[in-house]
């Protein structure tokens, strides 16, 4: 057989609650093999997304904050509270971290007590294999400050999602047994290509980000095709066969997702 996971792509990032056809994304991605972490932008999308996902068994809801909407006002102390409250209480977790580029940097201090109050809320509420998706642009060093404070970089699968930061940054977070979610857009930046030749197999995700923008419609078949995209290129780059690469990035995944890969029988193999 060799079929050791029911999914075959794992989309390690992705805002499906934000299509607007999500419904009918989801139920063709289960169709298809492929499973979804959806991550959310604020605690009342996160509420929704766990009511109309939570129980599809490819996809995983993660609580957000996505510090642009704190940044901008949409989210503020009592969204800061509601997310550090839902976090404490789940395994899954993003997009949440910090955005110290131009447009945002502004309002760094309140993006990084919004941050602390997450990772405190997780450190208090430790939960068996949980996993954080990150959002860390120009402050990769100051998100690993805040997980490595509370501890969280032991005690939780954290997972960048476009790593953008330093050289020494990433050293430090491979150090730090952090995972990192690679989309074809990184892999169109000379940058984002030398850091996934650099990426260790077994820290190494596939994830999307889409739709771009927000509240716009979505198939499961343009998910699969940007996957495969960044697959392919990741292949190449790395001088590695793709079904190779792609076996061993769904099974991290499947254990990211909670999911115990198929029990495979004598009589089962090849
Ligand atoms: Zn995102």
């Amino acid at each position: 057989m060799g079929l050791e996971h029911r999914w075959r792509l794992f989309d390690m990032h992705c805002h499906l609650d934000r299509m607007t056809n999500a419904d009918e994304v989801a139920r063709e991605a289960a169709a298809d093999g492929i499973a979804l972490f959806c991550t959310t932008v604020s605690p009342t999308d996160t509420l929704a997304a766990q009511a109309r996902f939570g129980t599809m068994p490819n996809i995983r809801v993660g609580v957000g904050l996505h510090p642009w909407w704190i940044t901008d006002g949409r989210c503020g102390e009592i969204e800061i509270e509601q997310a550090a409250q839902l976090a404490a209480a789940s395994r899954f977790i993003g997009e949440m971290g910090l955005d110290f580029g131009p447009r945002y940097a502004a309002n760094a201090q309140r993006q990084l007590d919004a941050l602390e109050a997450i990772a405190r809320a997780c450190a208090g509420h430790p939960v068996e294999g949980r996993v954080l998706s990150i959002h860390a642009v120009r402050s990769a060093g100051e998100a690993l400050d805040v997980f490595e404070r509370h501890g969280l970089t032991a005690i939780a699968h954290c997972i960048f999602h476009w790593f953008s930061g330093t050289s020494d940054q990433l050293t430090r977070a491979l150090d730090a047994g952090c995972f990192f979610s690679v989309s074809e857009r990184m892999l169109a930046t000379k940058r984002g290509r030398e850091y996934a030749r650099q990426i260790p197999l077994d820290r190494l995700l596939l994830e999307t980000d889409v739709p771009d923008p927000l509240d716009t419609p979505y198939s499961a078949g343009q998910i699969e095709s940007s996957l495969m995209r960044a697959l392919h290129e990741l292949a190449r780059i790395r001088g590695t066969d793709e079904h190779v690469l792609s076996a061993h990035i769904a099974k991290t995944s499947s254990g990211l997702f909670g999911l115990q890969p198929r029990p495979s029988h004598q009589s089962d193999n090849q």
